[in-house]
């Protein structure tokens, strides 16, 4: 079985190029060769190896110019260095790991010294793993509703703006769908606080059943209280899409406890549309006129749409 960190291998070589190949690939490494260091980055540019062995004097690229370029960018994880080289003297090691290198070893390499070695490798690039999957865990959590799985006010803040700022620069139409069930107080009144928790994930599943592509996104505002972003749409489709997922709100049914509770939600949708002239501006601002249009739904009778173009 192949282990999760591949190597990319710079040699000119051919006779140690091969037995390098052989020896890792035995030892369970998926191996990638190449003849000098130009041709290994070109490698490396498209994809992306935790491990390199490469070889210090080469044509082109030599080892140390290699890690030199290695180090110069960011790159999507840590990439361990090994130089391999004839010289062992402490000025000439020293060279090598200031250009970047981790570790080196001297030829005519060792079997058990190389895997020793990269066993120490593998124990640095499977912390950074852990350490990475951990973080990630961790960001999710941070931008993710608890009850409902949906984004929270936090992702909203940061990505809202985002995609504003993207729609103005580019004048692409974004429309924004700000939607609150309607007299949830009493919901929770009748029947509970855990049916009030159950209707709050069936209504984001309802909305997120409703969006039609992934650039859609919904997030809880507040409460009983989701926005829904809509890139790249207009006022009209995203007034129609509102009005079909008004219907499927108020045509579901939630079963708690042997009773089938039924609500219905109201919905206010700002289209935006930016012109030539707008500079940028905060995005509290088209939010709060999803805001007052959905006041204005409530106002005239709830389980309504009401919405307005907003352009500046
Ligand atoms: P309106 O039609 O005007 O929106 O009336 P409403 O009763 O829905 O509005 P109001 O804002 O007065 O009440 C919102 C309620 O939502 C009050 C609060 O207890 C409930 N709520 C907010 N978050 C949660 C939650 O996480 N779980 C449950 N069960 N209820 C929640
Ligand atoms: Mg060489
Ligand atoms: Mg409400
Ligand atoms: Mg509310």
């Amino acid at each position: 079985m192949k282990n999760d960190f591949p190597i990319l291998i710079a040699e000119d070589n051919a006779v140690s190029r091969k037995l390098m190949e052989m020896n890792l690939r035995q030892a369970g490494y998926e191996v990638v060769s190449t003849v000098n260091g130009r041709e290994a980055f070109n490698v490396f540019k498209r994809r992306f190896f935790p491990i390199i062995l490469t070889d210090w004097g080469m044509p082109e690229m030599d080892g140390l110019e290699l890690c030199r370029a290695i180090r110069e960018n960011p790159t999507e994880g840590y990439v361990y260095i090994f130089l391999i080289t004839g010289r062992d003297s402490k000025k000439d090691i020293i060279v090598g790991l200031e250009a970047g290198a981790d570790d080196y070893l001297t030829k005519p390499f060792d079997r058990s010294e190389l895997k020793a070695r990269l066993k120490t490798a593998l124990r640095i690039l499977k912390l950074e793993k852990s350490l990475k999957e951990a973080y990630e865990k961790i960001r999710i959590l941070s931008i993710t509703d608890k009850l409902t799985g949906c984004y929270n006010r936090t992702y909203m803040d940061e990505y809202l703006s985002k995609e504003i700022t993207r729609a103005t620069r580019y004048r692409r139409p974004i429309s924004l769908v700000m939607t609150d069930i309607d007299h949830f107080k009493r919901i929770n009144d009748s029947y509970g606080h855990q049916a009030g928790d159950l209707i709050l994930k069936n209504f984001v599943g309802w909305i997120k059943e409703s969006l039609r592509n992934d650039v859609d996104w919904v997030a809880r505002y507040g409460g009983e209280e989701f926005l829904i972003v809509l890139p790249e749409t207009g006022f009209e489709s995203a007034m129609s899409s509102a009005e079909r997922l008004r219907k499927t709100v108020a045509g579901s049914v939630t079963s708690y406890e042997e009773k089938d509770i039924r609500i219905t939600a109201s919905f206010g949708v700002v289209g935006f549309k930016p012109s030539a002239e707008n500079g940028t501006f905060p995005h509290e601002s088209i939010v709060g006129e999803a805001d007052k249009s959905l006041y204005r739904a409530k106002n005239e009778g709830r389980n309504r749409v009401r919405g307005k173009i907003f352009s500046v």
